[in-house]
């Protein structure tokens, strides 16, 4: 029989398992996630990126060795700051209280995504690639991964000093090579230079390599200028029929085979002629080599409906097919089928796109494999640019004082 000072003490003993078990429970919780703390936190130091993480106040909860280092701050100068004025305000690079998409995405709990110039603690500006993720609805709790790009940039300053120089120092080569070759050619046809029949075959090849070597350097200079975001458009007014129906008559003299129609109406635009041109020839040159010799290609040119222009080129050969369709402006693209008609770099469509989004126009293409293929270029009367600036030239004489550019 148990008595009640037994019973109590049976009680006592088995309140102070249950309390020791989840003293033990509670421990190993605490140390599981403390591990996996830890392991997250070594696996964010991994990824190359500084990670700040901030608490629902906007302030610092935690930082990586990485971003430390970048931002040349001990954690002690980092943890409990508010992370705009630590990232931003201190520096002069923002004025104090400048509008900052950076910091208004974080408090507007809107993921960010961009370049961005932090400031270090020695007061130097360190430019950044940045992502902002918010962690709560409510509050400026985030996560902001970061990376330095003085390095690239460096690099990238270094790389174009070094293709602008080699670019200058190419042209003027390559402009004798052709010239010279082209005139050799040239008196060799006209009997004014008699070189015997295995030379005059041997001037041929050497004046079409030099051609073709001439425009896939112009081509490669072109796209990296594209590339660089820096490319430089001087518009001027175009004649636009005149500018094609110069194409069709060069490549008709390159490519004896090779047959265009025209029609189209008298349409002058603003843009740069020496990009309008590349996207033509490039145009030109795929119907004609993709065209198939069956029927001509088609060019058409008329003015839309707000003054621009719509140049559109239509082959009669095998088409584009499906599989290729979603890719031939894809950089280096060429459909398998491709190279059984001639020779290409893939880069044609894609710096014709690219160039012709910059001039503010689009170009499109409508195909049936079978059925040949029609593409479209399309450009605005006006460089949208020039349109903005003559805008904001006339705002600026109708209120009486000049303002700036708007682009
Ligand atoms: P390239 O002609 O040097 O290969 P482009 O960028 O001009 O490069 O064209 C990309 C690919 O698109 C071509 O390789 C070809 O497969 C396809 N393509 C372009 N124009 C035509 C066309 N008119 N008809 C059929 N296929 C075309």
């Amino acid at each position: 029989m148990l008595t009640p000072d037994v019973l109590n003490l049976v009680l006592a003993g088995a309140l102070a398992l249950a309390v020791l078990l989840g003293l033990v429970a509670g421990f190993r919780a605490r140390r599981k996630h403390h591990r996996e703390q830890t392991h997250f936190f070594q696996v964010l130091d991994a990824v190359g990126l500084g990670i700040l993480i901030l608490r629902a106040d906007g302030t610092i909860q935690y930082t990586n060795g990485l971003a430390s280092d970048i931002l040349r701050r001990p954690d002690s100068q980092i943890l409990g700051k508010p992370f705009h004025r630590l990232l931003h305000e201190e520096a002069n690079v923002d004025q104090p209280g400048a509008p900052c998409a950076f910091a208004d995405a974080i408090r507007q709990h809107q993921p960010f995504r961009g370049h961005e110039r932090f400031v270090d603690g020695n007061g130097r500006t360190v430019p950044v690639s940045v992502t902002g993720m918010p962690l709560g609805a409510d509050t400026q709790s985030a996560v902001i991964a970061f990376r330095d790009r003085s390095n690239e940039i460096a690099q990238g300053r270094e790389r174009e000093e070094a293709f602008a120089f080699i670019s200058h120092e190419v042209r003027s080569p390559l402009t004798a090579l052709v010239g010279y070759s082209g005139r050799l050619q040239a008196a060799v046809a006209s009997g004014a230079l008699d070189v015997g029949s295995q030379y005059a075959e041997e001037i041929t090849i050497l004046a079409r390599e030099a051609q073709r070597m001439r425009e896939i350097i112009l081509l490669i200079l072109d796209m990296a200028e594209v590339e660089s975001g820096r490319l430089e458009v001087e518009a001027e007014p175009i004649r636009m029929s005149r500018l094609v129906q110069d194409e069709i008559a060069r490549l008709e003299r390159d490519r004896p085979a090779a047959r265009f129609t025209f029609e189209g109406d008298e349409v002058v635009v603003e843009s740069d002629e020496r990009y309008v041109r590349r996207i033509v020839q490039n145009l030109l040159d795929n119907a004609a080599k993709y065209g198939g010799d069956a029927k001509a290609v088609e060019v058409a040119l008329s003015e839309d409906a707000d003054g621009g222009c719509r140049v559109t080129v239509r082959d009669h050969g095998a088409g584009i097919p499906f599989d290729a369709q979603p890719r031939i402006f894809e950089r280096f693209y060429r459909h398998a089928s491709a190279s059984t008609h001639g020779r290409g770099l893939g880069l044609g469509l894609y710096l014709s796109r690219r160039l012709a989004t910059r001039l503010g126009g689009r170009l499109t293409f409508t195909s049936t494999p079978g059925d040949g293929a029609s593409f479209l270029l399309t450009l605005p009367d006006v460089y949208p640019e020039n349109q903005a600036r003559a805008t904001s030239d006339q705002a600026g004489s109708e209120s009486g004082h000049s303002q700036p550019m708007q682009v």
